[in-house]
């Protein structure tokens, strides 16, 4: 006979399911909020830089805010990860489409987006707020100048916008522009890591959600919120942990998950993040590079394949991969242009 099924929704347990409480972050989430809520009645949100450590709960915290405005016809979230935007021109047709500008697509100067946008908002009286997760990713990029644009908005184009920055690096305060820093400083939000108790409480209350009753033990809720503590207070191990133990007590057709169930460790959570936020043509043009070719033989590969992408996209798009920190490129002697990809 089948046993009872141990969970009861896997989707409390999938890495973007936002729970409708977030122990642990009263005081953040408050902060949060109350810098936000000019937006509601068509006002100037305080900027924010959020930063602490990977799985504070940074994301998920601001995540939460920006439903709540979601109820104001006025405010308009717009959450943009920057690992996948991290270009000015990328930031800002995220934006346009969050106000529900839909933008030609011969493309347009960033400048000119940024007036239709402005256009938009004044006529509609809508504040957007954008979250930029990540941040460190623009910086990175030498994009940094779009936080100009969205901070000074009011003054240079007559609208508000909300600028909520996200990052888990904490020099990244001090790679901001100095005119942009000074937006910042009264907004500076600091998401220390879980204790464990914290830890304990958001795991139990990620355990009654997503499993069936009594079917998770304490020991395992131990464990669990153990081994997340010692990877720096970090709940995403902590429930990615959860999980793995779920599955295996499924797969072993147990009707209760048990200690032995919990795996032993994570994938690397740096490595893992950064792969779920390649896109699809990153994903296929690093599977190509393989154990490492020449830029040549990749736009042959690419154009053999069919991917649909001219020389010169093939090379941004490498040029994006070693930016991230996929790929390792190094110098020809032999031609010119040709270099050397391999992955990282
Ligand atoms: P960060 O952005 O700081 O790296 P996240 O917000 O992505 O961290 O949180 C990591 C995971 O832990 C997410 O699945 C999130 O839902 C969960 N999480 C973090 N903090 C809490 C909390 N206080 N209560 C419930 N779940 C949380
Ligand atoms: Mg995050």
């Amino acid at each position: 006979m089948r046993a009872m099924a141990v969970f009861r929704s896997l989707e409390a347990l999938e890495a973007d399911y936002l729970p409708d409480s977030l122990p642990g972050r009263e005081s953040e989430l408050r902060e949060i909020a109350f810098a936000l809520k000019p937006a509601l009645a068509g006002g100037s949100p305080q900027p924010l830089f959020v930063y602490g450590r990977t799985g504070v709960g940074k994301t998920a915290c601001v995540r939460f805010a920006c439903r709540q405005l979601e109820e104001s016809s006025k405010a308009k979230p717009a959450l943009i990860n920057c690992w996948q935007s991290y270009t000015r021109q990328s930031v800002l047709s995220e934006l346009a489409r969050s106000v529900g500008e839909a933008l030609p697509r011969r493309g347009l100067a960033a400048d000119e987006v940024f007036q239709r946008i402005a256009q938009t908002c004044r006529r509609d009286g809508i504040v957007p707020v954008v979250v930029l997760d990540e941040v460190d990713q623009l910086l990175a990029k030498g994009e940094g100048g779009v936080l100009y644009d969205l901070t000074r908005s009011r003054e240079l184009h007559g609208f508000p916008v909300g600028v909520v920055c996200i990052t888990n690096d904490a020099a990244a305060f001090q790679k901001l522009d100095e005119r942009v820093r000074a937006a910042f400083v009264s907004g500076r939000v600091e998401f220390k890591p879980y204790s464990p108790s914290q830890l304990r409480e958001i795991v139990a209350e990620r355990v009654a959600k997503a499993f069936a009753p009594k079917a998770v033990s304490d020991e395992v809720v131990a464990l669990c919120t153990a081994r997340g503590a010692g990877e720096g207070g970090d709940a995403r191990v902590a429930i990615q942990l959860l999980l793995g133990a779920g599955r295996r007590a499924e797969a072993r057709n147990a009707n209760r998950v048990e200690a032995k169930d919990v795996p032993a460790g994570v994938a690397n959570p740096s490595v893992e993040k950064k792969f779920s936020r390649l896109n699809g043509t990153e994903e296929k043009l690093l599977a190509l590079v393989g154990n490492g070719k020449k830029s040549g033989e990749l736009y042959a590969l690419a154009e053999e394949k069919g991917f649909g992408l001219s020389e010169r996209s093939v090379r941004n798009y490498l040029d994006g991969l070693v930016e991230k920190g996929f790929l390792k490129a190094r110098g020809l002697e032999e031609k010119g242009r040709t270099r050397f990809f391999t992955r990282l």
